[in-house]
């Protein structure tokens, strides 16, 4: 059937075509990341590297850091890990008393130099520099409009529109240009700016993805995950509450509420896979003991008759131990991993990542040979990696295979900030856990019940987004929105 509802006029002025989709795939808006902001010590910008040293598993495609004197901003960016990046050279050529990072997550679509963060602007206001944690829904749509009126974009990042946001806004202060700018998008946002004044942080009114506030002596400091603080032995004051926004400056901290509130809605993936077990994250709770809470919530779902547990290495370890704890089977640590590769999801070819998970894990056949083993992951996506290590488990000697997974099946794609692939590559999407048993050639499989996920993670179930596992989104979309985010297919 041709389209029937109005695209907007800037929209297929891009596509050229006014019936087709989008040529923005919705891959090119999966930002996953770290940020982190210091304010007020005279080595900010080496600070910031062990910050985003700490904060790497959040994001490993690329780094970006920008360091700040009042007058001028100095930036380093490269495309890699954050110890390749930086060298004692690189960092000595960021100086001043406060500085932004940023790590960048791998994506399918965007490898791009132009996108790594942080992205600076000069403008009538001065020097700006922005790192975004988060995905915003209406990026591409205000992107259009800004475009309508004569912006000029750098990068494809859905972050960059904040800042032609704020150079549009008719505000008067930065400050109130920066709130205008962040009223107008919607979505997830952790975000961490400079200005040639001090540090500003936000977090929207959901609190999708977690942002902590620090302190060193005298400095103050921002960042995705507690574990940031640990390493520079900074503690860590408190979490920067959804729809909060701070000023770090020469007063001090500033605290701001400007965002109409709403009912909270973290991710609940943080806790089940991508924060760091040592981190606090979401009002002080501990990552390693939801995790383990998982796992015991797990077995209580789903035992099975077995003689050793073993867990995925790394994200399964704590849902291991919880489940081995709460059946009474021993764990073991039947699978080895190979810890100079990253995570399987960096590859973006599905080839590349079947071939991924052989170079990363290999099992260990004196754990397993001849036994039932129980395997505990945290998630399971596309099924591939699943798959793969059934059989590297069989092929080590065991008996019997079971695969118990510590979170529901996923089955709608983030759009909030996690790099989630494509519902139809969802294999919970259109699978049932029978099929899924029978591709993975497991003898059983089990997931953890939505329920017991929310029994296990702290505080009540009504403040976290469950979308990946219910397809129930806290922000609702228009209806462009839905056609950028390929939710909507106007041809059917
Ligand atoms: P799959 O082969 O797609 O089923 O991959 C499942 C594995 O990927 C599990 O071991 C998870 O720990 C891991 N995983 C889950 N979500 C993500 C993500 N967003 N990025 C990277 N890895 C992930």
């Amino acid at each position: 059937m041709a389209n029937t509802h109005k695209i907007p006029p800037a929209l297929s002025r891009v596509t050229g075509h006014a019936s087709r989709l989008p040529l923005i795939t919705p891959d090119k808006f999966h930002d996953e990341c770290a940020v982190f902001g210091i304010y007020g010590h005279k080595e900010a910008s080496n600070l910031t590297y062990l910050g985003l040293y700490a904060l790497q598993h959040r994001g490993q495609e690329a780094t970006g850091i920008v360091s700040g004197d009042g007058n001028h901003f100095y930036v380093e960016k490269g495309m890699g890990l954050v110890a390749d990046i930086y060298t004692k050279s690189v960092l000595k050529r960021l100086p001043g008393h406060m500085a932004i990072g940023h790590n960048r997550y791998s994506t399918a679509g965007g490898s791009d130099f132009k996108n790594v963060q942080p992205l600076i602007v000069n403008f009538a206001f001065g020097n700006l520099a922005l790192a975004h944690n988060g995905n915003l829904i209406n990026a591409t749509v205000l992107r259009h409009e800004l475009e309508a009126y004569g912006a000029i974009f750098q990068s494809t990042s859905d972050s960059e529109v904040i800042i032609h946001l704020i150079a549009h806004s008719r505000a008067d202060t930065l400050l109130a240009r920066v709130i205008d700018a962040l009223n107008q998008v919607r979505g997830a946002f952790s975000v961490v700016l400079l200005t040639d004044d001090g540090v500003i942080a936000a977090r929207d009114s959901y609190g999708f993805r977690p942002l902590c506030l620090g302190r060193l002596r005298d400095s103050w400091l921002v960042a995705s995950e507690t574990c940031a603080f640990d390493l520079l032995g900074a503690d860590y004051v408190r979490e920067i509450e959804p729809g909060e926004l701070i000023v770090l400056d020469e007063k001090g901290m500033t605290s701001y509420k400007p965002f109409p509130p709403t009912r909270p809605a973290m991710c609940v993936f943080e806790y089940v896979y991508f924060a760091r077990p040592d981190s606090r994250i979401f009002g002080a709770n501990a990552v390693y003991a939801t995790r383990k809470a998982l796992g015991r919530q797990l077995a209580q779902e789903a035992w099975v008759e077995a003689d050793v547990v073993i867990p995925v290495p790394d994200s399964g370890v704590p849902a291991a131990l919880g489940y081995a704890e709460g059946s009474g089977i021993p764990f073991e640590n039947g699978l080895i991993r190979n810890h100079y590769v990253g995570r399987t999801f960096i590859e973006p070819e599905q080839s590349i990542r079947h071939f991924g998970v052989k170079i990363k894990l290999n099992a260990v056949p004196e754990v397993l040979s001849g036994k039932r083993v129980v395997v505990v992951d945290d998630s399971l996506v596309r099924g591939t990696t699943s798959r793969k290590i059934v059989k590297m488990i069989r092929h080590a000697g065991a008996k019997e295979v079971h695969m118990r997974i510590s979170s529901p099946p996923i089955i709608s794609p983030c759009f909030y900030g996690i790099d989630t692939p494509t519902k139809r590559e969802l294999i919970a999407s259109s699978h049932t856990i029978q099929e899924i048993r029978k591709y993975i050639t497991a003898d059983s499989l089990a997931y953890l019940s939505l329920d017991g996920m929310l029994k296990a993670a702290p505080g009540v179930p009504q403040q976290y987004c469950t979308a990946c596992f219910t397809e129930r989104y806290p922000i609702s979309f228009t209806r462009a929105e839905e056609l950028q985010l390929g939710l909507f297919d106007p041809s059917h």
